[in-house]
């Protein structure tokens, strides 16, 4: 059994996420989604709100399930014993970050290794920061999330 472990902010979940999440799903035996709780970094929506958006665009897929964690991701691999960090790969500028932390993560949990998935071209283009400024001018974000996101994401607008 292969227990997969996707890390991220997820500060919205778009469907380049979505898409990962799904390929990710078909690969190994589980996956769990996991949403970073950085306090250092001011995030739209707050670990709870990314957990349970997270857990209403996976529900239909039976070996997913959603976790959050702070602090060191080897850590978190660690003590739940994951083979697999997944990762998204758009483009070569993701890929220099990428790599340093695949290495650092290999270092420091030997037992694991980042496994990467290119984007769907479609989605190449597509970042949470990039909804996030679109959204906050009232833009049209139906291409890159899923309307129940894109609702949220519009209301936490409106509330400021
Ligand atoms: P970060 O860890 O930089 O905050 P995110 O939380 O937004 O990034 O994304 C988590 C992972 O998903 C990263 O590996 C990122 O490269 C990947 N990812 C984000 N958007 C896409 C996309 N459109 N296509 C494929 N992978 C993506």
């Amino acid at each position: 059994m292969a227990h997969a472990v996707y890390p991220g902010s997820f500060d919205p979940v778009t469907n380049g996420h979505i898409d990962i999440i799904h390929r990710a799903a078909h690969i190994f035996d589980t996956l769990t989604v996991s949403v970073l709780s950085n306090k250092a970094k001011s995030p739209l929506f707050s670990t709870d709100e990314r957990v349970n958006m997270l857990k209403d665009v996976c529900q239909d897929l039976p070996n997913v399930k959603v976790d959050s964690f702070s602090g060191l991701l080897a850590d978190y691999v660690k003590k739940n014993g994951y083979d697999v960090v997944i990762r998204g790969l758009r483009a070569i500028t993701d890929f220099e970050y990428e790599l340093q932390m695949a290495q650092t993560n290999r270092k420091m949990a030997p037992e694991a290794d980042t496994v990467f998935l290119t984007t769907s071209l479609e989605y190449a283009y597509l970042s949470s920061t990039t909804v996030r400024e679109v959204a906050a001018f009232g833009g049209d974000i139906s291409l890159f999330v899923p309307d129940r996101i894109a609702d949220q994401i519009y209301e936490k607008f409106r509330k400021g």
